[in-house]
């Protein structure tokens, strides 16, 4: 059972950030609260009682997005059921639907922040490869003084190992800003123990940019997730897709190459399998979304499973 000796409730970035400087060792930030909760269990931390828990969820700076100069800047409050319902980040971020809709349940995603699955970092959080992909950055706060300090890092620099982030014990996160892609086609595939309030086993994603003549790749977008301590972007992979124009062969020879990026140290060849039909459903589902034909019928119906 958690629980704790004062529970906070701020509504300003300055108020939580002064009762964070000054809580007790051992306290804690808390959003939605669906990380933290499970953890103090028994059978994980066990019974953990905190001298205090800083609950952000109605700090007014978190709340809410806006969409500008080809950037969408997510409070840290946005949670999992936001990118399922709201028509715009569902234009604006097309991977994000699908990496919702196989997120948790539908308590969980109303509750669950995309910042606090960023800041759990875990090998296999579904948030990271999307944002990745999106080239996303976090917005970070802490008091010098009086005066807020803030800073921002790319997400491939804050996500440092399983659970290990850049963050330091006075900050907050306050938002994370990543591209806008409308236009794009989006998907996002996940495998675990089974395909409902699991977390993954391994994931990926992919986003898709057709040139005019929907035949050649104007942009992609690669991630995956779960084959190695952090999250990786499939850079190479983009750069051999990007400007060419799409065929079955392309897409067979693009998914064969993260094979050898999988560093998991458990149910690795199994990893690799994985992977590589991912890597096949993530770009035919995102061409499907992109509304273009498709290079063979047959591969579709395989990576459709
Ligand atoms: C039943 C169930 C199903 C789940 N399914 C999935 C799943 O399918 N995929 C998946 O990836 N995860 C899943 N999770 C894990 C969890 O829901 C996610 O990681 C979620 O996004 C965490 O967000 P939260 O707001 O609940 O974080 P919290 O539990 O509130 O916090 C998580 C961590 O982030 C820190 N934090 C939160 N906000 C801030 C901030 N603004 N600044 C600094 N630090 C902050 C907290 O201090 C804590 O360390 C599941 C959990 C449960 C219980």
């Amino acid at each position: 059972m958690l629980t704790c000796d004062k529970y906070h409730m701020p509504t300003s970035i300055p108020e939580a950030l002064a009762i964070w400087q000054d809580a007790a060792e051992g306290s804690r930030l808390v959003a939605g609260a669906t990380d933290i909760l499970p953890w103090a269990r028994e059978g994980r931390a066990g019974d953990v009682n905190l001298p205090a828990m800083i609950d952000l969820s109605r700090v007014a700076e978190l709340q809410g997005y806006k969409v500008a100069n080809g950037r969408v800047h997510l409070g840290a409050n946005v949670v999992y059921q936001d990118f399922l319902t709201d028509e715009t980040l569902r234009q604006h971020l097309p991977c994000m639907p699908f990496c919702s809709i196989w997120f948790a349940d539908d308590q969980i995603r109303a509750q669950a922040t995309l910042v606090g699955n960023l800041v759990n970092a875990s090998p296999a959080a579904d948030g990271t490869p999307p944002m990745l992909a999106l080239n996303a950055e976090l917005e970070i706060v802490r008091l010098d003084g009086k005066a807020l300090k803030r800073r921002t890092i790319a997400l491939s620099d804050f996500v440092k190992g399983p659970g290990k982030t850049d963050l330091q014990p006075d900050e907050i996160v306050t938002a994370v800003i990543c591209d806008s892609l409308p236009g794009y086609g989006g998907s996002f595939q996940k495998v675990g123990q089974r395909r409902s309030l699991v977390i993954s086993s391994a994931c990926a994603v992919a986003c898709i940019k057709m040139a005019e003549d929907d035949e050649t790749v104007e942009d992609i977008r690669l991630a995956l997730g779960g084959v190695g301590p952090v999250p990786v972007r499939l850079d190479d992979i983009e750069m051999l897709l990007r400007g060419k124009r799409i065929t079955a062969d392309l897409i067979t020879q693009a998914s064969a190459m993260p094979a050898g990026r999988v560093a998991s140290r458990t149910r690795q060849e199994y990893r690799r399998t994985v992977v590589k039909g991912f890597i096949e459903a993530a770009i035919l589902d995102a061409l499907i979304e992109c509304g273009v034909p498709l290079p063979n019928a047959a591969e579709v119906e395989n990576a459709h499973v």
